[in-house]
């Protein structure tokens, strides 16, 4: 049975009256080669544990299940889960928890199967409409997995992996890849999910950094900055850090100063290192003020 096939997904949609739910951002793929470029761009090895982000019907499932050692599949709707115990049956390796991934300990998931893997390949389909909120608690949460496999849509692959000074870079851009190398997978087409969404998709290829690509002295004061930048992205930064709680523009100008960055310069002008040595002087003023 071809589990990707749009005559097999409308059997299992009458059969067990499944209906699809556009707020659950399901949109089931149904083409093999991108399936397979999912699966195989993951680098899936005999010993790994897949972390997989909505199964759906389990198309990327089966196809992943053949490669690993163990998938747990993180699905929130409860009616897919009858169908994906009949269309995995023949999968002893899949283990289907049935829970929302914004709630979920993935690094909980990971650490009871130690012992018995060696790596962690996290992989899916995301439901768009919580793209940025699950690679963020991946990334914040500090997930143990070597990298991130996912299909979004084309729009926030662009932002992820924007680089200085372009109109995508943003915020995102520079958590995304504080944290990841990035690699482009594939561009999809909206014409082979079902139904069709109104936008085009991209896979990316998260690699989790063993090591970060700059020293900060304070993350959350980093990624302060980083927000107060792009949260004004049109003002100056010595306008837009003023907006950094306990940051006085006094303050902002000095540390703008000894980073050695114009203070007319604007956040989206500004790479990752700079954004660092940025947010260390600002991390020592605010210590000056004893905050
Ligand atoms: N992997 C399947 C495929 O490619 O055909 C389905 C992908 S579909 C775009 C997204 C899936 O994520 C749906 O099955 C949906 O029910 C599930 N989902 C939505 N929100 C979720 C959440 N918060 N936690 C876990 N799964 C979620």
């Amino acid at each position: 049975m071809k589990l990707y096939a749009p005559s097999t997904i409308n059997e299992i949609r009458q059969k067990y009256g499944f209906r699809l739910s556009k707020s659950l951002g399901q949109n089931f793929l149904t083409d093999k080669n991108i399936i397979d470029r999912i699966v195989e761009s993951a680098e899936i090895g005999p010993d790994d544990l897949v972390i997989e982000i909505g199964p759906g019907i389990g198309v990327i499932t089966a196809e992943a299940a053949a490669a690993a050692k163990k998938i747990i599949a993180v699905e929130i709707d409860r009616n897919l889960i009858p169908i994906l115990k009949e269309t995995l049956a023949e999968w002893d390796n899949v283990e289907i928890v049935n829970k929302d991934i914004l709630k979920t300990d993935v690094n909980g998931l990971i650490h009871s199967c130690d012992g018995s893997i060696s790596g962690v390949k996290i992989i899916g389909n995301l439901p768009y409409y919580i793209t940025t909120p699950i690679i963020m608690k991946l990334l914040e949460d500090g997930v143990r997995a070597d990298s991130i496999t996912i299909m979004m849509q084309k729009e926030v692959a662009d932002r992820i992996k924007a680089d200085p000074g372009t109109k995508a870079y943003g915020a995102l851009s520079v958590a995304v890849q504080y944290y990841c190398t990035v690699e482009t997978v594939v561009n999809v087409p909206k014409e082979v999910f079902l139904p069709q969404p109104k936008v085009d998709s991209s896979v990316l290829k998260l690699n989790i950094r063993d090591k970060k690509p700059v020293e900060l002295a304070d993350r959350d004061v980093f990624f302060r900055c980083v927000k107060a930048g792009f949260g004004q992205r049109r003002k100056t930064l010595l306008n837009s850090l003023s907006s950094v709680e306990n940051l006085t523009k006094e303050a902002a100008g000095k540390a703008l100063e000894a980073a050695g960055i114009e203070p007319c310069r604007r956040a989206e002008t500004l790479n990752l290192e700079e954004f660092a040595k940025l947010s260390n002087e600002v991390y020592l003023r605010l210590q000056q003020k004893g905050i």
